[in-house]
């Protein structure tokens, strides 16, 4: 492999650390302690494991969490009534609702109901607005986490190519608004793009968001590219033994890390990342409401 390998595992631990460190802080000095409320509607097996994985995480670095599991039929105005209740909560700095939501719930509404300055998912419509205009706002975890890595691997990203493969709200737009905000020129991939492997063969950066299991080939990679990986798929691991399965990203990681400068893991590249990004989101709502620093 001629790959730098960036190590989103040992990332995030740090990120963590920083958190822990301003949580204490917080506590000695004001007295206050960052609290994060999580919301799950229904029983969905993966969404039950990453809230937990949250909560107790929320818990390490010294935050309150608040879990809030709802039945799958829960109506739409009894979840907008506990999001009512848990926006004027003074001990609750950050809400996230876990997506996706049961069919009867519209997301949209839901998601627009947090109170913007709670919502450490970076999905309300006010602080969509607020990043593609370039000011103050709550940023998406998963795209803040990869940016995080890239600007610790390269410092400035300022007129490198960047191409985003995925268009979706949660990844892949922020993604391309925030690489656009540090200056990189920056593509936008989709299921509609002509010819793909060419585009992606021109870019120093390549974010890969797609879902489909090993799909970027590495000699669509530039030689000597950074790659970042978000796709998380499960596929079938026979040489595991039967019925076994294994985590892959949507880049072919050992054809993709023989050409590529650098390239995040999968698992232990970008997934980490997210969730130390949310704590780190929760602390900055949390400064902000309070009228302190934040965190840099
Ligand atoms: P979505 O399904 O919402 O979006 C996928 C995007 O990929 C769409 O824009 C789609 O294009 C595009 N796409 C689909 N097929 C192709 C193709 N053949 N060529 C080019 N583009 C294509 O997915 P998400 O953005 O929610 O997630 C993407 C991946 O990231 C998933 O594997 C998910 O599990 C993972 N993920 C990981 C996280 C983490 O913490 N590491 C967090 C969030 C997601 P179109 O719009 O035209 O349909």
């Amino acid at each position: 492999m001629a790959a730098t390998l960036i190590d989103g595992k040992a990332f995030a631990a740090k990120v963590r650390g920083q958190v822990s460190e301003h949580v204490a802080r917080l506590k000695e000095e004001h007295g206050i302690t960052p609290g994060l409320a999580v919301v799950l509607v229904g029983e969905d097996p993966a969404s039950q494991v990453y809230v937990r994985s949250k909560g107790k995480q929320t818990v390490e670095v010294g935050m309150n969490s608040f879990e809030h599991k709802l039945d799958v039929d829960t109506s739409e105005a009894d979840l907008l009534a506990l999001i009512d209740q848990l926006n004027s909560d003074p001990a609750v700095h950050g809400i996230l609702v876990q997506l996706p939501l049961p069919g009867h719930l519209n997301e949209d509404l839901v998601i627009n109901s947090i109170a913007p300055e709670k919502d450490v998912d970076g999905f309300h419509i006010s602080n969509v607005g607020l990043l593609g205009t370039g000011q103050k706002s709550m940023v998406p975890c998963t795209p803040l986490g990869c940016l995080m890595m890239l600007r610790d691997h390269h410092g400035s990203l300022s007129g490198m190519d960047a191409v985003v493969i995925g268009r979706s709200n949660i990844v892949g737009k922020p993604m391309a608004q925030l690489l656009l905000g540090d200056s990189c020129t920056v593509t936008i991939a989709h299921s509609r793009t002509k010819d793909l492997p060419d585009v992606v063969r021109r870019a120093d950066i390549v974010v890969a968001a797609v879902g489909r299991p090993e799909m970027v080939p590495g000699d669509w990679i530039k030689e000597g590219a950074t790659v970042i990986d978000v796709g998380i798929n499960r596929i079938d691991a026979p040489e595991k033994g039967e019925g076994k399965t294994r985590l892959v990203g949507d880049v072919h990681f050992d054809s993709a890390a023989a050409r590529a400068g650098a390239i995040t893991p999968v698992p232990g590249g970008v997934g980490p990342m997210t969730i130390a990004c949310l704590l780190a989101n929760t602390v900055t709502a949390c400064c902000r409401a309070n009228n302190l620093a934040e965190p840099e």
